[in-house]
Formats: C-alpha cells, structure tokens, sequence
C-alpha cells in the first residue's frame, strides 16, 4: 500500500469486497460507515494503514469477519462472537421470530434455548419478551461465557446451565422449546468452505446423516414440554420431510416447516399434546 493513500484507495487496494474493506476500516480507525464513507478521499495515517493491512491479511487468508472483529450483529443486536461459537446467521433470525409470536408480552412463560452458542437466540428472546422466563444450556462450559457475557451486555436475565440437552434440567417443562442444533452431515464438503471451515464442528456436526443432534432433542422434548407448547427447531436445506417424520413418530400434533429469506423451509415445529404427555 502507497504512503498517502486514502480510505478509498486502502479499500480498494485490500481486494476484499467493499463491505468487508470497511467493516475493518470502521474498526481501525474507530468511525462509523457513515463517516467512512464521506471521509474516503481523506488519507489514512501510516498507524491505521498497518493495522488495516493485518486485518485484511486475515481476512484474506480466510479468517471470518465476526471473529477477527469479535462481534456479529443478530437481530438488531451486536453480540460479543469468539471462535469457540457458531457466527450467528441471519436465517435464525426466522426461529426467533416463530419464538416472538407463541410467546406473550405479559406473562412470565418459560422458555428454553438448547445449544445456545454464544446466546443470541436467548437473549434476542429475553429482550423482546422480558416478561418471559428464560434459560439457555450448551455443553460446553467455555461457550457459556460467551451466552453469559452476551446477556450481561444486553441486560437480560437469562439461566444458563451447562449440560448435554436436558440433562441439567431433570423435572423442568417449558412453555417454547428453541433450538439451532448442530445439523450438517459429518464429511459435507461445506464444512471446509468459507467461515464454516473455522468455526467450532462441535456447534456445526450432527452426526453422519446431521440429524442425531435433532433426534435427540425432538426424542427428549416431549418430557420437558407443558401440554400444548412448542418445539420449534432450525435445521438444514434438506431435512425439512426428515423433521417432519420425527416429530410424527414421537406424537407431536400441528406439525409446521417455515421458509427462509431464500425460501427454503429452514424451521420446522409442532406442539405437545395438550392432554397426554408426549
Ligand atoms: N446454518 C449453518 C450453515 O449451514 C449451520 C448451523 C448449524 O449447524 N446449526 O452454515
């Protein structure tokens, strides 16, 4: 990079796509886009250029963008992002708003977020409902700090237990049961494509077929569920029918797949029965 170049030139220079550029150069010259933006033909001092050339280096080595800059948006919330977590992505924003709609604005309903990662969902959930009861689990005691601090950041009360599923939560039941499990097949070429090849493949792997994590869930659910709630779950492109024919077999009613953005059925659902448990 030349001596005087300016914002403009720097982003150009990075060969990284223009968001991407100023994503790392709101970072390292500590101004908005706004300010980039009517500030690009000014030049950047030789301090800014260095770091911006680390941070590009990364970047274009293949480093995820959430985790060089430790945070992600979600949800109209920045949320604190390390490489032990999922990135949040933005079709899980269809779960929490699935969520919104089965939970009421006044009345202190339980709800639960299994493998809650660095607890986007739980905590979108408490901030928008914040009359609602809500816990989160994840298996691994590392991760929660990350949930932990983000609802700390938020200023949300949120439980967080450490445990496989429901397995800190012996005798617990729950108004909405949420979830994005782990679901892509083990040996899915994608897994060593784009951000996917960093993140943690505990959060990402479900097994041979990438349902064991959903079985499980939609196995032990019923135990854990009031009559009537829902269990509503993110899964993969493909595994919409395969939801489906689980939640059936376990004798879940009202059975639901919701599209994403993309229109591809992203979410599926069902309720417990509402006289005998499941
Ligand atoms: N949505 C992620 C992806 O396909 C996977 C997340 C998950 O396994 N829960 O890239």
């Amino acid at each position: 990079m030349s001596a005087g170049a300016t914002i403009a030139e720097l982003a150009a220079q990075s060969g990284l796509p223009l968001l991407e550029a100023r994503m790392l150069l709101e970072r390292v010259l500590g101004k908005s886009r706004a300010w980039l933006i009517a500030h690009a033909d000014e030049a950047a001092d030789a301090e800014a250029q260095k770091a911006f050339a680390a941070l590009a280096q990364r970047r274009s080595l293949g480093e995820p963008i959430a985790y060089i800059l430790g945070v992600r948006e979600f949800y109209g919330l920045e949320f604190g992002i390390t490489p032990s977590v999922l990135i949040p992505r933005p079709e899980t924003e269809l779960l929490v708003e699935l969520a919104l709609e089965r939970i009421p604005a006044n009345a202190p309903v339980r709800v639960l977020d299994l493998g809650t990662g660095s607890g986007v969902i739980a905590v979108a959930l408490a901030r928008e409902r914040p009359q609602a009861r809500v816990t989160a689990v994840d298996v691994d005691y590392a991760t929660l700090s990350v949930s932990r601090a983000n609802a700390k950041r938020h200023k949300v009360g949120v439980r967080f237990f450490c445990g496989d599923w429901f397995g800190a939560l012996t005798g617990e039941s729950f108004d909405l049961i949420v979830s994005n499990p782990p679901y892509i097949a083990a040996g899915d070429p994608h897994l060593g494509q784009g951000d996917l090849a960093f993140e943690p493949q505990r959060a990402l792997v479900g097994g041979a077929d990438g349902l064991d994590c959903i079985r499980a869930i939609v196995a032990k659910a019923g135990a854990h569920l009031n009559p009537g709630a829902w269990l509503l779950f993110e899964h993969g492109y493909d595994q919409s029918e395969a939801c489906s024919a689980l939640l059936q077999a376990h004798g879940y009613r009202q059975l639901q797949s919701w599209p994403d953005l993309a229109g591809i059925a992203r979410v599926s659902g069902a309720r417990a029965a509402e006289n005998a448990s499941i």
